[in-house]
């Protein structure tokens, strides 16, 4: 008898499990796949290696104004691809010591629940006082068009062994913005179909707009208001794709990126009663608990914060409820953002639009320039920073960055906010010269000043 079964290896899942373990808890972690989960194997972590990679081309062509020949350039997709594998083998390998040395058994295969108390694997019962589902969320399934069956998804991405010469994405969420960017710097020919008028819905209007100006600048095409109808595979290679104006093109690959749908499929756990809200995620309360006593969930599967940090987040606080005895309901209050797109994007807290909707008397700070780099590269993107303040308290709500280390950034303006910073913070901190942050301190006259009554 074990006091906790915790389904599904990745973010969420091993931290319960490893804090669970530290409080003496006699842990079974069950994981069909490999050890990490998406944001380990096939999501964040390679991603962002494959975004180091794809900003090397800017930084070969903005050598040349600061003096360096760096000669014909080229680039290895194979070369990449199997580095970095090596690379999430090797953090694989990292979380498998992590959880054996926290004394967690774990068992490869996939679970079903039974009974409340009860997990099969194959032939083999785990029993537990407690169980914790944590088996994330996979892409959505394509629309229902002719071809679907050829379309990838962002678990193909990682396989491909070539890079496409060309492209054609569908959606402008993170995903499809994210892998449109590095494969265009890569080398491919991309385009990005979407059925909206503005990428990343969701984001501030003023983030969207300077992306969408960076990003075709840099050769990336969007093209708004449309969706796939059809993918016909060509005689020779790559496919003919009807869009829905019916217009058509001819592309070497098509992927979509049209969301992420909570796992649950296969667990038992609408035999067994477990609710699940009508997207189809586990339903819990604030404590991840479902409405069957023992079993409990964390992360993606229960579509709340479908972020890494806020898994780990849940897993951490689960295990510090049950097995710490400690009151550990989940808030997450501030959740600072980044896009990596090239250029990149970091935010926390509210947008415009809905800071309006709390603060009318909003002052906005919102400064576009070039970066210090770009005088002798030559390069022309342009940063943006925009500050979104309280007028009635000079608290600072909103934050939002289109430019390098966006991501960076919006990481300690997070710590800021959290603090409750307030515009004179940001005014009495002295700059750092020359730095692109510098610009966040010295925002002196907003440019925008709403006075709703
Ligand atoms: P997103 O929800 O970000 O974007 C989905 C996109 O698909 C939107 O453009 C949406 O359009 C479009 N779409 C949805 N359904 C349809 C449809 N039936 N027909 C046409 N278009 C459609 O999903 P992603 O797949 O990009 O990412 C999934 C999640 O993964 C993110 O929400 C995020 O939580 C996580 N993630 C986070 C990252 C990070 O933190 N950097 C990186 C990658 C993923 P519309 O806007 O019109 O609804």
């Amino acid at each position: 008898m074990f006091d906790l079964i915790v389904v599904g290896g990745g973010s969420g899942g091993v931290r319960a499990a490893r804090i669970a373990a530290g409080y003496g808890a006699k842990v079974v972690l069950i994981e069909r796949y490999r050890l990490g989960g998406t944001c380990v194997i096939r999501g964040c972590v390679p991603k962002k290696l494959m975004v180091y990679a794809s900003r090397f081309a800017q930084e070969f062509e903005e050598a040349a104004g600061y003096g360096w020949n760096v000669g014909p350039v080229s680039f290895d997709w194979p070369t990449l691809k199997a580095n970095r594998d090596r690379e999430i083998a090797r953090l694989e390998e990292i979380y498998r010591g992590l959880l054996e040395r926290s004394g967690v058994e774990v068992v490869q295969g996939d679970a079903r629940l039974i009974d409340p108390h009860t997990v099969v694997v194959g032939a083999e019962h785990y029993q537990a006082r407690h169980i914790l589902i944590a088996t994330g969320s996979h892409p959505v399934t394509p629309p229902e068009i002719s071809g679907r069956e050829h379309i990838l998804d962002s678990n193909d991405f990682f396989e491909m062994e070539q890079l496409p010469a060309s492209i054609l994405i569908q959606g402008a969420g993170y995903i499809a913005m994210e892998l449109g960017c590095v494969l265009q710097k890569l080398g491919s020919q991309v385009q990005i179909v979407f059925r909206g008028d503005q990428v990343l819905r969701g984001f501030d209007h003023d983030v969207q707009q300077h992306v969408t100006r960076e990003v075709r600048a840099s050769g990336l095409e969007l093209r708004p208001g449309l969706t796939v109808k059809a993918i016909e595979p060509q005689a020779t290679a790559g496919f003919k794709v009807t869009l829905s104006d019916d217009s058509t093109v001819y592309v070497e690959k098509v992927l979509h990126a049209l969301g992420r749908e909570p796992s649950t499929k296969g667990l038992g756990l609408e035999e067994l009663g477990v609710n699940l809200t009508p997207t189809g995620a586990v339903a819990v309360n604030d404590y991840s608990q479902t409405n069957i006593e023992s079993i409990w969930a964390v992360g993606d599967v229960t579509n709340r914060v479908t972020l890494t940090p806020a898994a780990i987040r849940e897993g951490h606080a689960f295990a510090d409820h049950v097995f710490g005895g400690m009151d550990k309901p989940i808030r997450h209050g501030l959740i600072p953002t980044a896009v990596f797109t090239t250029p990149e994007i970091g935010t926390v807290g509210l947008t415009e639009l809905q800071a309006l909707q709390h603060h009318p008397q909003l002052d906005v700070y919102r400064t576009d320039f070039k970066p210090i780099k770009a005088t002798l590269s030559g390069h022309t993107g342009r940063v943006m920073y925009k500050l979104l303040v309280d007028r009635s308290n000079d608290r600072v709500v909103g934050f939002h960055a289109v430019g390098g280390d966006a991501s960076e950034l919006a990481q300690l303006v997070g710590v800021a906010m959290q603090m409750g910073a307030r515009k004179q913070d940001f005014d009495a901190t002295l700059a750092i010269h020359p730095t692109a942050a510098e610009e966040l301190v010295t925002l002196r006259t907003p440019t925008q000043r709403h006075n709703f009554p």
